[in-house]
């Protein structure tokens, strides 16, 4: 059975999509450490990281340095933070987190609360900084 993030990329949960192309896909993480906060996935549902084929797992890391730019033109920040934990959902993703010190990429805090109007936005800015 399609796990959540595997409907996520189907469309048959709504997310805020960032970008995809045919391997991968970027939305935004509904309970944000950080404005821009992203999840960048394969589109086939591998659970660990590590499972991923070598070259595939290259790939996703491109992929993911471009939304990284997209980010960082959008959120003011002193970098975009990586993080993988894996430890909520079985299919792998890559945390994106715009980061001024380590405490803003600490999983502990309290998320941020957002509207749906201000990750419309946040979408829409990040998008329009990509270039796949
Ligand atoms: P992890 O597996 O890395 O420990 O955490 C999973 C992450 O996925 C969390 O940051 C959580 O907020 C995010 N997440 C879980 N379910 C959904 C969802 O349905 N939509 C979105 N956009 N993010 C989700």
């Amino acid at each position: 059975m399609a796990g959540i993030f595997s409907k996520i990329v189907t469309g048959e949960i709504p997310s805020y999509k960032i970008a995809e192309n045919d391997k991968f896909f970027a939305f935004l993480d509904i309970n944000p450490l950080a404005e821009g906060h992203t999840l960048v996935i394969p589109k086939q549902e591998i659970d660990y990281i590590f499972d991923i084929p070598a070259d595939q797992l290259g790939e996703m890391m491109q992929f993911a340095q471009k939304i990284a730019k997209g980010i960082e033109k959008v959120v003011p920040c002193k970098k975009i933070g990586v993080a993988v934990l894996g430890l909520e959902v079985p299919h792998a993703h890559i945390h994106l987190v715009p980061i001024n010190s380590v405490y803003d990429i600490d999983f502990k805090r309290e998320k941020l609360k957002l509207s749906e109007e201000r990750f419309r936005e946040l979408v829409l800015l990040i998008s329009n900084h990509i270039t796949l």
